[in-house]
């Protein structure tokens, strides 16, 4: 008698915690949006008091972009295809500190920065110090598809953008006013500077996109000139994979905008991909946790989507410039809290 309750006792559990996980499963599946994206044009004191014509070219740019890129992933386009479409037109705005209108070098020269990571197979490519290279991004995607390699920088990027004939420009073609006037300023207080502090409200730029895909594949990428007045051969977090961005399609896809040199020592987008492998967090709480408790304020942010579509926007400086949209119809644009 008492066996055969035992043997009932356990049917019922075995049945029970069957029902449970299956509850479970079909809760994640349901979860899992077709696609997702979300974008950043960089991260720091954005002052409030920003002309109104100035906030509406970003919101406009950030809006096109992101529209751009949210159409693309509707017609089912591979998220990698996703994030070089969004950075180039990024990189072609003089808004942004990423290809054209990117900040100067100590010596008045552009010094560009870019990775690319794909989630599927942790592929990567990235360039450092480009000068020439008219999309940095692209040459990246190079680097990832046609290289046995991960990072070209200097000399090296130049003669890899020759052999895959990727369009070049004059180094002046980088140039404008804006960021000729922040390295005045940057010279005459001695600072190497994100700018935003003591040069100038609105001279951040970086940019960043990431990308859940309708097959489910993670994809990040990030472009910048750097910082205002960096030293020769400086190189921040933006190609470090890790750093500036990482992409694995168990966790998240990341790209980060602040002081590189804060993100690389915390090694910020890898980390925040780790916790949530090593935990139940969340891609919001993994985020935050790194942001908040790791780096310091004012350090900058980072934009990331999780395998489910999970969106997260953290950052510790007063703004970031950012974008969100999914397939259930968000849709938005913000520049502060
Ligand atoms: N993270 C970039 C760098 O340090 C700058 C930025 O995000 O604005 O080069």
């Amino acid at each position: 008698m008492k066996k055969i309750s035992v043997y009932f006792i356990s049917i019922f559990i075995l049945f029970a915690s069957m029902t449970l996980i299956s509850c479970e499963n079909e809760q994640e599946e349901q979860e899992i949006l077709d696609y997702a994206i979300v974008l950043h044009g960089g991260a720091g004191v954005i002052s409030r008091d920003m002309p109104d014509d100035l906030r509406e070219q970003y919101e406009a740019s950030l809006s096109n972009a992101l529209e751009l890129g949210k159409s693309m992933l509707e017609d089912g386009a591979d998220g990698l295809d996703v994030v070089i479409a969004v950075i180039k037109v990024l990189e072609d705005d003089p808004l942004f500190n990423a290809g054209k209108g990117a900040v100067m070098t100590n010596e008045g020269t552009f010094e560009l920065d870019a990775s690319i990571m794909d989630g599927r197979n942790l592929a990567a490519g990235a360039v450092a110090g480009v000068r020439t290279v008219k999309n940095p991004i692209v040459l990246a995607r190079h680097v990832m598809d046609d290289s046995r390699h991960v990072l070209f920088a200097g000399e090296g990027a130049e003669r890899f953008a020759d052999m895959m004939k990727a369009e070049r420009v004059e180094p002046d073609w980088f140039h404008t006013d804006r960021r000729a006037e922040q390295l005045r300023r940057a010279h005459e207080r001695d600072e190497v500077s994100l700018s935003e502090q003591n040069l100038n409200n609105f001279d951040m730029g970086t940019v960043g996109v990431a990308v859940l895909d309708k097959n489910g594949n993670l994809s990040a990428g990030t472009s910048t000139g750097g910082m205002t007045n960096k030293r020769f051969g400086r190189v921040g977090d933006s190609p470090i994979i890790g750093a500036g961005t990482y992409a694995n399609n168990a966790t998240c896809a990341i790209s980060s905008t602040g002081r590189g040199e804060e993100f690389i020592r915390h090694a910020v987008a890898h980390q925040i991909s780790a916790i949530m492998e090593y935990t139940n967090a969340s891609l919001q709480e993994a985020a935050e946790i790194v942001i908040h408790q790791k780096l310091q304020p004012g350090d900058g942010g980072i934009i990331g989507v999780s395998r489910t579509g999970e969106i997260a926007m953290v950052f510790n400086s007063p703004g970031m410039y950012r974008g969100a949209a999914d397939s259930e119809g968000r849709f938005e644009i913000k520049i502060w809290d």
